[in-house]
């Protein structure tokens, strides 16, 4: 029964519209239940399988696509530790040796826990955004303090260093994949790579939709609104634009009407989504 119930978080509907993430198909949910199966077993049974748990994750490709959102998503669905989130560009630190500091910093509550509690450690996931600034190819920089090649090194000691990672999931993100030293990239650690491009005409349906459910259920939009209409005219918004747009047109259907009642009467907003009349800061298919 131990197998069972760890089994079951895995639901075979694992829903990505569910946890407020749009556009991503049915493959992403494989991918990332692939990739971390061993984490929903019990660790006696994976130590007996003779393997490790996957160890890290890059999630690639253009800006507010939703990585972010996603690595989160996936540290709550693992049931792990409040997820730490870090920037790239801040664990840089001109100061010989705190870079290096700063990284391990980032391993040293998880492995803290680990030592006290063994497998009954909580997951800690790590979020490193902008992760390409950490971990450029070294040698490619031409900095001449070498903080960049030492950083990856101390970087890829800690993502080496086998009994601690057990409660470690790691992931990067970034625009630019190219920047990172293939090391990092290898098995054993950031092994898991998952590009995630802007949504297609389906898939702004399902943002927009996530992002005007709420109006929606209390009765603020307008049922004249036509979500499909417009996923079909912001061609290349990614989702964090179309969660600026349906922002943007909710606060210009707000002002229009000082008393927030009159908005939910006269339905202003879902008048701004279909028309976009008086201009917002966002207009439908400027990005074509
Ligand atoms: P960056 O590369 O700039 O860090 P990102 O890819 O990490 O961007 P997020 O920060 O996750 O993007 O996206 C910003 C916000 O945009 C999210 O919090 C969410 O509200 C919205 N958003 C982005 N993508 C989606 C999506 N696929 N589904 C629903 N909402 C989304």
């Amino acid at each position: 029964s131990d197998k069972v119930q760890q089994r079951s978080i895995f639901r075979p509907d694992f829903n990505f519209e569910e946890l407020g993430i749009g556009g991503l198909s049915k493959e992403f949910g494989n991918i990332f239940r692939r990739a971390f199966a061993s984490r929903v077993f019990p660790p006696h049974i994976v130590r007996d399988l003779g393997i490790n748990h996957v160890r890290g994750m890059l999630l690639y490709g253009p800006p507010g696509t939703g990585k972010t959102l996603i690595a989160r998503q996936l540290a709550k669905f693992l049931k792990a530790a409040e997820p730490k989130i870090v920037n790239g560009p801040e664990m840089m630190n001109k100061y010989v040796g705190q870079s290096e500091e700063n990284i391990r910093n980032l391993f040293a509550d998880a492995e803290k826990e680990y030592k006290q509690q063994g497998d009954n450690s909580q997951l800690h996931v790590i979020i490193c955004d902008e992760f390409d600034s950490m971990c450029k190819a070294r040698g490619s920089t031409g900095d001449s303090t070498g903080t960049n090649d030492s950083m990856v090194n101390q970087l890829l000691s800690k993502i080496d260093g086998v009994d601690s990672l057990n409660n470690i999931l790691l992931i990067g993100m970034t625009n630019r994949i190219d920047l990172i030293d293939e090391a990092v990239l290898r098995p054993g650690r950031l092994e898991v790579h998952v590009e995630i491009n802007l949504p297609d005409e389906n898939g702004r349906v399902e943002i927009l939709n996530i992002h005007t459910k709420t109006a929606r259920a209390k009765g603020y939009l307008d049922s004249a609104v036509s979500i499909p209409a417009l996923a079909a005219k912001t061609k290349n918004f990614s989702g964090a634009e179309l969660e600026g747009f349906v922002r943007a047109a909710t606060s210009y259907a707000m002002n229009k009407r000082v008393n927030f009642q009159d908005v939910a009467k006269s339905k202003d907003m879902g008048s701004v989504l279909v028309t976009n009349e008086g201009g917002t800061p966002f207009s439908v298919g400027d990005k074509e």
